[in-house]
């Protein structure tokens, strides 16, 4: 089985185009989604039809959540929150529904897929350690947990002793962020399974940045949110 595993594609069209023309060219068997298919950028309604036209199933992220849940805005800074209120305006009942319906965690295949972190995924927790992983390993019996929230992607053996990708290891693996990268890398990241080739593959692939840039400024969101998508930050 090959496994793409996206997160965190906030409405970026254009990074989440490019993604999905790469897995096109992998003959992929599933995608998954780690959730946070919307905030930040222009394009929520293409972005939503697409993940759900395209992925096996998303997780629920927190900004996804936001959307409906208006309490859950007060951790946002003011420009998550104000892109959460925009994109919440442009959102109709049927995509506010698939929203409203998308579950915390979902097990399938011995792996198991939460947008924050395994002990508590409504809690947004952030993971950036390989120390933070293994005490989080505890907390999922699947042999390998797929994160996003964080935007950086990194690949943590539970076992520290452990080098590099091993199939019959036990792993919580951050696949990184589409839409966007925060690890001063602007290119779009995403996650390549393959439990038959016994490899895993984080896959970054640039895309058009500027026009992403260029409709974030033309949709009136805050300006920043277009600068720190050429940072990667
Ligand atoms: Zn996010």
């Amino acid at each position: 089985m090959r496994l793409a595993v996206l997160s965190d594609i906030h409405s970026n069209l254009e990074a989440l185009e490019s993604v999905l023309s790469d897995i096109d060219r992998r003959s992929v068997d599933d995608i998954i989604c780690l959730g946070d298919i919307v905030g930040y950028g222009a394009d929520p309604n293409a972005c939503l039809e697409l993940i759900r036209s395209r992925a096996r199933f998303s997780v629920l992220g927190n900004h996804d959540q936001a959307v409906n849940v208006v309490e859950e805005r007060i951790h946002f800074n003011p420009s998550a929150e104000r892109a959460v209120e925009w994109t919440a305006s442009l959102l109709d009942e049927n995509a506010r529904e698939y929203l409203a319906s998308l579950p915390y965690r979902v097990s399938f295949e011995n792996l198991l897929f939460v947008h924050s972190a395994p002990k508590d995924p409504t809690a947004w927790e952030y993971v950036f350690s390989g120390f933070e992983a293994r005490l989080f390993g505890r907390y999922f019996a699947e042999r390998i947990c797929f994160i996003g929230h964080s935007h950086v992607p990194g690949m943590y053996a539970l076992d520290a002793s452990v080098r590099g990708y091993d199939p019959t290891q036990r792993y919580l693996i951050n696949v990184g962020s589409v839409g966007q990268p925060r690890d001063g890398d602007w290119r779009c990241s995403y996650g390549l399974l393959d439990t038959v080739a016994g490899s895993y593959e984080n896959i970054r692939l640039e895309y058009d940045v500027e026009t992403a840039m260029k409709k974030i400024v033309a949709s009136r969101l805050p300006k920043n949110l277009a600068g720190r998508l050429k940072a990667g930050l």
